[in-house]
């Protein structure tokens, strides 16, 4: 059988000495794997026809027995060339496709997921590695998946969450508790301060990266809240991926 779809390019590998395994985040079939077969060979007609980070046209024979399809033929749609040129952003976007390979549990379609990376690749091409790209980038991986924290009711027993000096965030638990619940609570529990919380909400309700630029933390604001998310994380998804660490050291040379 043979699928036409529009896909993004998040992982290339060698196969053999001419071959490559390409994953792929589908518009229409989520993530996928596909042989392409001579792709290394001097002549190959695919030479050129993909790269990571672009967005092409697939057209490929289903193999269902092992998940590996078999490319037939592949066209770029959007190429996204400024990530040649621009290796902050390139770290940043290694990142993204690889938390999506990571959080993709069993291949599950989520459409989400390609609006998501697709629009996040663009904001990366448009306004460079940007801070507020990345942590929205990450809240709404969470979003998509069911996970994203809860901070505007307390997260055992539901009341509404009222101004304080700090709050306290059961990572286990997965969001704000209320100081009654945190004496009882034998989670570990981590006191964030209003401005992490003000920001957390506020990426959280932002609807594109473009706009998520429009909230600017300080230095001090960015490193608490990339501590909270990257536990977060990796406590909810199951993944430590070492590529965030190197995405965030690159990204902020
Ligand atoms: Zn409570």
């Amino acid at each position: 059988m043979i699928e036409k779809t529009e896909a993004i390019c998040i992982k290339i590998s060698s196969f053999s000495k001419t071959s490559h395994i390409v994953s792929w985040l589908t518009d229409t079939h989520g993530l996928i794997q596909t042989v392409i077969k001579g792709a290394q060979r001097p002549k190959s007609w695919f030479i050129g026809q993909y790269d990571l980070f672009q967005t092409c046209e697939i057209l490929f024979y289903t193999r269902s027995y092992n998940n590996l399809h078999i490319m037939k033929e592949c066209t770029p749609l959007t190429q996204r060339d400024g990530f040649r040129t621009n290796w902050r952003s390139a770290a940043l976007a290694s990142y993204f496709c690889d938390l999506i390979y990571r959080s993709s549990f069993g291949n599950t379609h989520m459409p989400e997921y390609y609006k998501l990376l697709s629009t996040s690749l663009d904001a990366l091409i448009s306004h460079g590695p940007d801070t507020s790209i990345m942590s929205w980038y990450e809240l709404n991986i969470l979003l998509t998946n069911g996970l994203a924290p809860t901070l505007n009711n307390c997260t055992s027993c539901g009341i509404t969450i009222t101004d304080k000096p700090n709050y306290t965030f059961s990572i286990q638990q997965g969001g704000i508790i209320c100081s009654n619940c945190s004496n009882k609570t034998n989670s570990n529990i981590i006191s964030i301060t209003p401005d992490i919380l003000a920001l957390l909400r506020n990426w959280q309700r932002t609807i594109s990266p473009a706009a998520a630029r429009n909230i600017k933390p300080t230095r001090k604001q960015t490193l608490a809240f990339r501590s909270l998310i990257g536990i977060f994380i990796t406590y909810h998804l199951d993944i430590n991926p070492v590529s965030r660490r190197a995405a965030i050291e690159i990204s902020t040379v």
